[in-house]
């Protein structure tokens, strides 16, 4: 998850951070990490414990079918997958859980996917520059680093950095 995937998320629906966000441990120089008080994190989406353990965002089944529940909104790791670029070229990732025929990769539209994995990587490109901020300051807990997500990105400060 990226700050601004959190924030637009946050933003739309009108929820808190720790509504839909949790930490997973990471290590010191993988991207996005951030500082907290021993050791480094990541914000990732929360599971929903009384479920499944799926992405707190998933629909209960209906006629055998589960959506997203924030589709509009959905993060931009969600909207690119499970497409990756490779030497310019939209491939399938190779650790997809889907089979192969669930894609059809001829009528897969590529300039659609180009422009969302550019935007993911603007995205992220910022995101790194609002992390490194933080680190550069200390960290101390997940609950301090979201709310200095939420502000930067509220007050457009993300985006000057
Ligand atoms: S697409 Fe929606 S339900 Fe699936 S992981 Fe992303 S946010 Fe969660």
């Amino acid at each position: 998850m990226t700050g601004y995937d959190a924030w637009r998320i946050a933003t739309e629906r009108d929820v808190a951070f720790a509504d839909f966000l949790t930490v997973a441990s990471a290590g010191a120089g993988e991207s996005g990490a951030f500082r907290l008080g021993d050791g480094f994190g990541v914000l990732v989406l929360a599971r929903d414990p009384s479920g499944d353990d799926a992405c707190v965002f998933l629909s209960a089944a209906v006629d055998g079918v589960r959506t997203c529940g924030t589709h509009p909104s959905r993060p931009n790791v969600c909207r690119v997958y499970p497409m990756a670029l490779r030497d310019g070229a939209i491939v399938l990732r190779a650790d997809v859980v889907c089979g192969d025929r669930d894609w059809n990769m001829a009528a897969i539209d590529r300039p659609a996917w180009h422009a969302e994995i550019a935007r993911y990587a603007s995205d992220w490109a910022t995101y790194e520059r609002v992390v490194a901020a933080w680190n550069a300051n200390g960290g101390v807990d997940a609950d301090a680093f979201m709310g200095y997500v939420r502000s930067v990105y509220d007050s457009g400060f993300a985006f000057r950095l």
